[in-house]
């Protein structure tokens, strides 16, 4: 049997994603989490671990920030990887000069394209923003490097300035044009309009970048790459500026269950979460998709009796998938039958009376709000025994 249950309904969509890479920006825009800061050490333990994931890209950092950024965007892109290392740059020459000395495989010049972003942020018109980043980008080409040309804001632009700057930076010769929906204003459907729109006017690899500030930026990147796009954005966790980005687990895993896209070793996705998690100080929400603590745990009785006998019966997924464990909450809500097919299952045999006495002394702590797990459990067994 496989480790996840097949969507059936997935034989009637015609638009599965056909080609596609991950580009983690962890280390990056994650880094842009309000109050976070990976040090040296941590950013490389990271990338190990993304490139182990079997991550296409990371997105090593911003290295104009500052010497150190730089120094260890570098010392990234030495570590001999086989993931290929990108950085950020602005639409300014000294940018390029900056990350041609990180010696990255592709930086991504940014230009944000929207009216709200021109008018306050670069006080230039939409052609002035346009010939800046249209010279940089030749200017990195002029250099030898891969380019990423994104457009910040990019779902607030006209659709039509947006399909113009992407062609022209096309002609430029952009080996990929990047959507950013900087503030999370797409939905699936949206999404799935915008990207088929740029996929019909440039030849040019497409890049998805998604905000979670609606709580849809998996969603819209699952559509946008259904739409066609190539390059999908990625955190660890999900962290980012404000509500963050798509998450890398939520995403692979996603791939692998809806679309069959099994190439990822999400065997180590929990892993990766709790050094992500460690390192930024953002605490995992329990009932966070995939890596939360709830992701598999069961404490209703009806639940915990079926998953006794076929955990697929109240799981998507084996929890072994991601590196993650199944766990029995035993409280209030947990009935003798589900307690004694618990009790069984960790391997022990009780007579009809301690049971009672166990399944009493569950719900009184239950009560008191204390959670019950099995290893509390084996302590309340022994004291009876
Ligand atoms: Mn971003």
């Amino acid at each position: 049997m496989s480790s996840y249950s097949r969507n059936n309904l997935m034989q009637f969509i015609n638009s599965k994603p056909a080609d596609i890479e991950i580009c983690d920006v962890t280390l990056r825009d994650g880094e842009q989490t309000p109050g976070v800061v990976f040090s040296r050490e941590e950013k490389i333990a990271i990338a190990e671990k993304l490139d182990s994931v079997g991550v296409d890209v990371i997105e090593a950092g911003f290295p104009v920030v500052s010497p150190a950024e730089a120094a260890i965007v570098k010392e990234i892109s030495h570590l001999g990887l086989n993931a290929r290392i990108c950085c950020l740059a602005r639409s300014v020459a000294r940018d390029i000069d900056v990350a041609l000395a990180c010696d990255v495989d592709f930086v991504s010049v940014f230009i944000a394209t929207s009216d709200l972003h021109l008018k306050y942020k670069y006080h230039k018109t939409f052609e002035e923003a346009e010939s800046c980043a249209l010279d940089v980008l030749d200017y990195a080409k002029d250099h030898g490097l891969t380019v990423r040309f994104a457009a910040e804001d990019a779902t607030r632009t006209d659709i039509d300035l947006l399909k113009t700057i992407f062609k022209s930076a096309e002609v430029h010769g952009a080996d990929y044009v990047s959507i950013a929906d900087t503030v999370g204003i797409l939905n699936p459907s949206t999404a799935f309009y915008l990207i088929s729109e740029i996929k019909k006017t440039v030849k040019t690899k497409v890049c998805i970048h998604c905000h979670n500030d609606l709580g849809m930026a998996v969603a819209n990147t699952l559509s946008g790459a259904e739409a066609g796009a190539f390059q999908l954005h990625t955190t660890v966790n999900g962290i980012g500026e404000r509500c963050g980005n798509a998450s890398l687990e939520e995403l692979l895993v996603g791939l692998r269950v809806q679309y069959g896209i099994e190439r990822y070793d999400v065997g180590q996705l929990m892993e990766l979460s709790k050094l992500v998690e460690q390192y930024s100080g953002v605490p995992i929400p329990r009932i966070k998709p995939i890596v939360g603590a709830n992701a598999f745990s069961h404490e209703s009785g009806i639940h915990v009796a079926a998953v006794l006998e076929e955990p697929m019966t109240y799981e998507l997924f084996a929890p072994e998938m991601v590196g993650g464990k199944r766990e029995f909450i035993i409280g209030k809500h947990t009935g003798s039958k589900a307690l004694k097919g618990v009790v069984e299952k960790m391997g022990y045999n009780l007579t009809h009376d301690k049971m009672c006495m166990l399944l009493d002394r569950v719900k009184k702590c239950s009560e008191a709000k204390k959670q019950v797990t099995c290893d509390r459990l084996s302590e309340f067994i022994k004291e009876l025994e």
